[in-house]
């Protein structure tokens, strides 16, 4: 039941001084003016988590202009703009009781601020306040009857906000969502717009480098332009899909190139000098990452024979070596529908990458357990459609299956393929035209393999408890960004490097949850997976959570993501 505000006010002064429990009596909602605060959730004591506040507007009241708050994509990026909006007004303010969430360079589909049909809602932490404890009334009345109320007019009233800054937020995510329709429509794996910015401030910063950036140029041969509907025109560099080579020299940037790549698959907000490096959504960063836990993955396209025995196709490990990591991480990946792999020379294990001719004279064939990517990477596209970029700095071992080679001079890239080619006597015409299966063109590679080295593995098949904790209560909550408790067990993803934002991680916890309902030994896990993006399209990110009315503080993550958390759990138990 709606009270007025002056309710809440005497009620909090009256407070002021006695003990914190009683703190739980202002629970309901309140009437400001066109703003209703709710009161979801009353922290017990001082020390405990925050507790659970939410501001709304009604649409009328808020007088947005339809245009930009209908469509689904366009109400995530108006509330992003809100939810920084917010952000500042806080700052600004000093508000330090009331917490709305830290947006970063990306632009993320959030539980914080949501725009649905009726209206406009931010969910919000507030830390009552204490003196040891007791109440501090008084100051509890002006952050929740002051305070509170006037961040939601700051946010939710059109008129108090920049218009065309809102109108411009919303129409740089739709050109950027164009334009990465634009790839898939064109065959394209990503876009580098020229004049971008890709290197960041620092190895903790994600903010752009500011004085000493070179700006971003396309090589000729690679260059393309666009023109969306907005009537904005881009050009940059195109990369196809296939297999591309980013070569140069140690610093000349090629690692700069494959980060801003992987962070390309979600938009980011002006000035932050990616704004048009987009990736297609489903590329995926592999790496090599010794000991973490594997379960029944199917490495054997690279990995045979091993001198234990072990059957490498459904390998199961409670740790891991360089090389079988990085198949493992690999065959997961495509396993969830990776359409795209970006992978870095610095992050890799080199006996999983290539092996080179001496080696393969001293070592026979047959006492070697590991086929390299080099010898799996056109099979891969040919047999699965799935690309690479790949930077490989060390080594020209892959110059003889890659379409394109880039090369960096002091981080400006040139395209070097016809040379790179004739380096190792390769007549690009014997596979240049090699396309994914299915398009009707079954030239042989020439890089060997035979016709089905990646056979659709076989689905992998959680037991339906396997995502079940003894402990009844919520089990699963982010521990920062790189991991997640889940029950007594903790799952590392601090190699996951397209884990962007410590929301994404909560996500992920909220997602192993929904995914334990599910699991019932027949659903697979990327059909578990697929059932969880139907849902998120559906109903947002507050579908995943179990408490609707005030969700906290969560961010969509990518199905990548969310496979990489629970393929790294070391509870993953399979159907046999
Ligand atoms: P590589 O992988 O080729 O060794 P990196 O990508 O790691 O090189 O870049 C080396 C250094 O150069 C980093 O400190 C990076 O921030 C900086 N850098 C990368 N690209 C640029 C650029 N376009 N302008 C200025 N500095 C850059
Ligand atoms: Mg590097």
């Amino acid at each position: 039941m709606n009270s007025p505000r002056s309710n809440l006010a005497s009620t909090l002064h009256n407070l002021d001084g006695r003990s914190y429990g009683n703190y739980k009596q202002i629970r309901g909602s309140y009437e400001f003016g066109p703003v209703t605060v709710f009161i979801d959730r009353v922290q017990v004591d001082p020390f405990a988590s925050p507790s659970k506040v939410r501001i709304r507007i009604n649409r009328a009241e808020a007088g947005f202009p339809t245009d930009i708050t209908t469509e689904r994509a366009d109400r995530i990026a108006a509330s992003d703009f809100l939810f920084r909006v917010g952000d500042s007004f806080l700052h600004r303010n000093d508000r330090r009781s009331i917490i709305l969430g830290r947006p970063g360079q990306e632009v993320l589909e959030r539980t914080n601020v949501v725009i649905d049909d009726d209206g406009f809602e931010a969910r919000l932490l507030v830390n009552l306040p204490a003196r040891g404890r007791r109440i501090l009334g008084h100051q509890a009345a002006d952050i929740l009857t002051r305070d509170v109320p006037e961040l939601a007019q700051a946010m939710f009233v059109h008129s108090n906000l920049r218009a065309d800054g809102l109108h411009e937020h919303v129409q740089l995510h739709r050109d950027q969502l164009e334009l990465q329709n634009h790839l898939g429509e064109e065959g394209l794996l990503a876009f580098i717009g020229n004049d971008s910015i890709l290197p960041r401030r620092s190895g903790d910063s994600d903010l752009p480098m500011d004085s000493h950036a070179v700006a971003f140029t396309s090589p000729t041969s690679l260059e393309h332009t666009v023109t969306l509907s907005s009537g904005r025109s881009l050009t940059g560099m195109a990369i196809p899909h296939g297999v591309t080579v980013i070569v140069g020299g140690g610093y000349h940037g090629k690692s700069t190139i494959l980060r801003a790549l992987e962070r390309g698959v979600y938009p980011h907000i002006a000035g932050d000098g990616r704004e048009w490096v987009i990736t297609e959504p489903s590329a995926t960063s592999i790496r090599a990452e010794d000991g973490r836990a594997v379960t029944g993955d199917d490495i054997s396209p690279f990995i045979n024979n091993l001198p234990s025995g072990t059957d490498t196709g459904s390998f199961t490990t409670t740790n891991t070596s360089g090389s079988t990591s990085q198949a493992a991480n690999l065959v997961e990946a495509v396993e969830v529908g990776a359409r795209s792999l970006l992978i870095d020379e610095d992050t890799s294990a080199t006996n999983f990458m290539i092996r080179d001719e001496r080696m393969r004279a001293l070592i026979p064939a047959d006492r070697e357990p590991i086929t390299p990517f080099v010898d799996r990477i056109r099979p891969l596209f040919s047999e699965r459609g799935v690309s690479t970029v790949l930077v490989a700095g060390g080594s020209s071992a892959f110059f003889e299956v890659a379409d394109h080679v880039i090369a960096l001079d002091a981080y400006v890239p040139q395209e070097v393929t016809e040379k790179a080619h004739e380096l190792v006597g390769v007549n690009p015409a014997d596979f240049a035209s090699t396309s994914p299966a299915g398009s009707g063109d079954d030239k042989s590679d020439s890089a060997g393999g035979s016709s089905d080295t990646f056979a659709t593995p076989r689905p992998r098949i959680p037991t339906a408890k396997a995502l079940r904790p003894s402990s009844k209560t919520k089990s699963a909550k982010a521990k920062g960004l790189g991991q997640v408790q889940f029950g007594k067990a903790f799952i590392d993803l601090s190699a996951v490097s397209q884990l962007v934002d410590v929301q994404q991680t909560a996500g992920i916890a909220e997602a192993l949850e929904y995914m334990a309902e599910i699991f019932d030994n027949r659903t697979s896990l990327t059909e578990a997976l697929a059932e969880i993006d139907d849902m998120l399209d559906a109903q947002g990110v507050d579908g995943l959570t179990g408490n609707r009315d005030h969700p906290g503080h969560v961010a969509r993550p990518r199905a990548q993501e969310i496979a990489a958390a629970l393929n790294r759990f070391r509870g993953l138990q399979l159907v046999e």
